[in-house]
């Protein structure tokens, strides 16, 4: 018999991301197809035809990343920011679809799944990851395992009455405001120009301009003060900095080392170590699918 084999899926904003995940996380027939955003039929029927083209007898569940607001009792997918799912049972629906063992998740979530099993958290017992994008997602992991629930910790204040958060979050002040690319685009249009975007500011950081290093450097103090107050919450051992953002390493990750061990009172504060993620954009895949297979240990009475 073949080894147990999953099919992940990464549904993004812009692309659905699919792939056979093995269970110590190595992905094969990756694929990748845009997101239909039309409806949320069409988002269904885009994400069905993925899962089909890599369908075969050796799978035996599929996992779901998406980016969503999930209630894990009932498998309904709440409410979405940046696609069309809202009020959608996706489990059942993928279930009886393709009559196997679904497990959904989070993205963020999946992602932090993803790097705990197979990346920058390998061998850890309790991790946090934030990953930095357009938006500031995270997820955590106590005593080795992913919690499953509401993990928003882009949405922690840590400035009173500061800058408006985005999207539909109404609160202000909230670490989402000003550690995404989203907020690097806005300091590096005001520095250098309408044309600048996050990606120039860490190029010309690399350059060695100081302009760019030093609005790096104040984003990371203000990550910096966010992760103290998580340090301060779960006293993780690591945390792990991903998203497209997290290209902009130490020269955010520095300044926010230094205020995080200012802010962190947990008794290993001193010693958490901020790391990068390892797995780049095939984390949300990845998680998706540890996340499927956990589905199947579950229908095989856990
Ligand atoms: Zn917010």
């Amino acid at each position: 018999m073949r080894e147990p084999r999953v099919i992940g899926v990464d549904l993004g904003g812009t692309k659905i991301l699919t792939g056979i995940v093995t269970r110590d996380g190595s992905v094969e027939h990756r694929r990748e197809t845009p997101t239909p955003l039309e409806s949320q039929e069409a988002v269904l029927a885009g994400v069905g035809a993925a899962v089909e083209e890599l369908l075969d007898d050796s799978v035996v569940a599929l996992g779901f990343g998406i980016p969503s607001r999930l209630d894990q009792k009932t498998g309904r997918v709440e409410g979405s920011v940046n696609i069309p799912l809202q009020g959608l049972d996706l489990r059942s629906r993928m279930a009886e679809r393709f009559n196997l063992p679904v497990g959904i998740e989070n993205d963020a979530n999946a992602a932090t799944y993803a790097e705990f099993v197979a990346g920058a958290g390998r061998g850890a017992e309790t991790m946090v990851m934030l990953t930095l994008g357009t938006g500031c997602g995270g997820g955590v992991v106590i005593d080795g395992k992913l919690y499953r629930g509401w993990a928003e910790f882009g949405h922690i204040v840590i400035e009173y009455d500061g800058l408006p958060c985005q999207g539909t979050c109404t609160g202000r002040g909230h670490l989402e405001g000003y550690v995404t690319g989203t907020a690097a685009t806005k300091l590096a249009q005001e520095a250098f120009g309408p044309a600048a975007d996050a990606h120039r500011l860490v190029r010309l950081a690399s350059e060695g301009d100081p302009t760019a290093r030093e609005l790096l450097a104040g984003m990371g103090r203000r990550l910096g003060a966010g992760i103290g107050s998580l340090v301060n919450i779960f006293n993780p051992e690591l945390v792990v900095i991903g998203g497209g953002f997290a290209a902009a390493g130490d020269f955010l990750l520095d300044p926010a080392r230094e205020v995080m061990r200012r802010e962190a009172l947990a008794p290993d504060g001193g010693r958490v170590r901020i790391v990068r993620a390892e797995l780049g954009t095939a984390a949300g895949l990845i998680g998706a699918g540890l996340v499927a297979f956990d589905a199947a240990s579950a229908a095989n009475g856990g």
